[in-house]
């Protein structure tokens, strides 16, 4: 299998933007996950390893759940520090775009990203990059845009660049986009990733435990509630599970809580779609998960405003959530009839 996913010419270009930066801003999606993490603070560490002034500089802030993960304590929060935050990003002169392929992925931030003069690199795996860098490497058949970049860093022949904790990083990344390597994971260049970042002493052990046994007791109350209190099944595989920020509230929500909790639907035999919608202040966060040929990418472009991949993706609804509910129900169950059908809807 070719491990090539720069041309010749592109992969040149990158390695001069790495190489010549001076000031380099890593930057990633809002509501960032395991893979904008990962793949940003390993970024970070082969920069500033080569001795270039680097930092990850995010929308809003990640999960506690992931800064265990060495390098997270530099990263910056745009919406904590406004002004000077817009000062650096006006003040680099590379600017590395992880993990997101719209600038409106970067929500509060979009405006500063795209005034700001630096040259843009886009790294990431989701479909229907937008044109708003100059360089865009955009790989959706690949499982994490951890992956991607470890497969970017060994083709500009810096595989020697990655020591622990960029290899830990990565190894972040392509464990939580894959749900702990049980979807999107049968390609056998993530096990031979898998095997040379161990070879860095990685402790994969320890990074599952970090990211996935780390949570509060209310937590657990709060999924064990959602399932069992507010999961609605539908005839033709389809599941919603909703909750509102009375409900959070109850449990003591913390940011990262809900994660994967959308998933649990799907353990069911014959579920094939999932949706968790949860009230934010502003509007309804969507979470969409599906197995096999289901596509929910296109359920999320098409009516949540939002995109993502086959089996995982998400968007926004703004108003209540009974009313992003009553539309989740009227929308899916047009396709699971044109699934069943084995129609074009999907
Ligand atoms: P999650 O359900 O974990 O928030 O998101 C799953 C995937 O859906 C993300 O990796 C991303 O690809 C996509 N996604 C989630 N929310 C949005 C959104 O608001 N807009 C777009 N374009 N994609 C989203
Ligand atoms: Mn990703």
């Amino acid at each position: 299998m070719s491990g090539i996913v720069m041309a010749a010419e592109e992969a040149k270009r990158l390695k001069e933007m790495l190489t010549d930066c001076r000031f380099a801003v890593i930057v990633a999606h809002v509501g960032p996950d395991g893979d904008a993490v990962g793949s940003s603070v390993a970024l970070w560490h082969i920069l500033s390893d080569m001795g270039k002034e680097a930092c990850v500089m995010l929308p809003d802030s990640i999960p506690a759940t992931l800064s265990f993960l060495e390098g997270t304590e530099q990263i910056r929060v745009f919406t904590e520090n406004r002004e000077a935050n817009i000062a650096l990003l006006n003040r680099a002169d590379l600017i590395v775009c992880l993990d997101f392929n719209d600038s409106k992925r970067t929500d509060y931030m979009q405006e500063a990203l795209l005034a700001a003069p630096a040259r843009k690199v886009m790294i990431d795996h989701h479909l229907y990059p937008q044109p708003f860098c100059e360089l865009i490497i955009s790989h959706p058949e690949i499982s994490s845009t951890s992956l991607l970049l470890y497969k970017v860093l060994v083709q500009l022949g810096w595989r020697d660049k990655i020591e622990k904790r960029a290899a830990s990083a990565i190894y972040m990344g392509m464990m939580t986009d894959t749900g702990n390597f049980s979807y999107n994971s049968n390609d056998p260049a993530i096990y031979t990733a898998i095997s040379d970042l161990l070879t860095e002493g990685i402790d994969k052990d320890y990074i599952y435990t970090k990211a996935c046994n780390t949570f509060s007791a209310d937590r657990l109350r709060l999924c064990a509630y959602a399932i069992y209190e507010k999961m609605e099944l539908f005839p033709g595989g389809a599941a919603l599970i909703s909750l509102s920020r009375k409900e959070l509230n109850t449990y003591h929500y913390v940011k990262g809580d809900t994660e994967g909790l959308v998933n649990e639907p799907l353990a069911i035999d014959g579920i094939k779609v999932s949706a968790f919608l949860r009230e934010e202040t502003d509007m309804i966060k969507v979470s969409l998960r599906s197995k096999g040929d289901f596509a929910v990418n296109v359920i999320a472009s098409e009516h949540f405003g939002g995109g993502g991949h086959k089996n995982a993706a998400g968007g926004e609804f703004f108003g209540t959530l009974e009313e992003a509910c009553k539309k989740f129900r009227e929308v899916i169950s047009l396709y699971l009839d044109a699934d069943k059908r084995g129609g074009d809807k999907r």
